[in-house]
């Protein structure tokens, strides 16, 4: 079978990023290169979300979709190259905000302006107290919305 870079997105489409269920890798812009030699299909992957535990189950559940189609794969992650929120998809914005997380407004190297930085995925508010910076992984941080009084989760990005 013949792989095309653009057939090999169309199929990690399948693939869910590790933290956020319902938003694929594609969509998340994790997938930064794919390159075919043959039968041997080489990805490079950004990690969105450093530290994340979850980012060596997600090379193996790439690997797992390209070996399916009866081709090799390897699966990189490049860590020199940081993922930027820019990388998103229309539909991975929607997705997060769907599900009520939110991200930080700017990024920045240091992680406690990140985290001042968070407003409501709900009302939009930035009148929020940070609860716990480690949610449920340690790449998300808990806050309370003063306005709405909703609780939402922040994802912190690579810094
Ligand atoms: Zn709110």
């Amino acid at each position: 079978m013949v792989a095309t870079p653009e057939a090999v997105r169309e199929w990690l489409r399948s693939v869910p990023d590790p933290e956020i269920p319902f938003v694929s890798i594609v969509d998340m812009g994790m997938i930064q290169g794919v390159e075919i030699t043959g039968s041997q299909v080489k990805v490079t992957i950004v990690p969105t979300f450093a530290g994340c535990p979850a980012i060596r189950l997600l090379q193996e559940q790439i690997r797992q979709v390209i070996e399916e189609k009866g081709l090799t794969a390897t699966v990189e992650v490049d860590y020199a190259q940081p993922w930027k929120a820019e990388y998103m998809t229309k539909a991975a914005w929607e997705g997060l905000r769907r599900a009520g997380f939110a991200l930080p407004q700017k990024l920045s190297e240091d992680p406690w302006e990140m985290l001042h930085s968070a407003r409501c995925p709900r009302c939009d508010s930035d009148s929020v107290s940070l609860l716990s910076p480690f949610g449920p992984t340690a790449c998300r941080a808990i806050f309370k919305c003063h306005t709405c009084g909703e609780a939402f989760e922040l994802f912190k990005p690579p810094v």
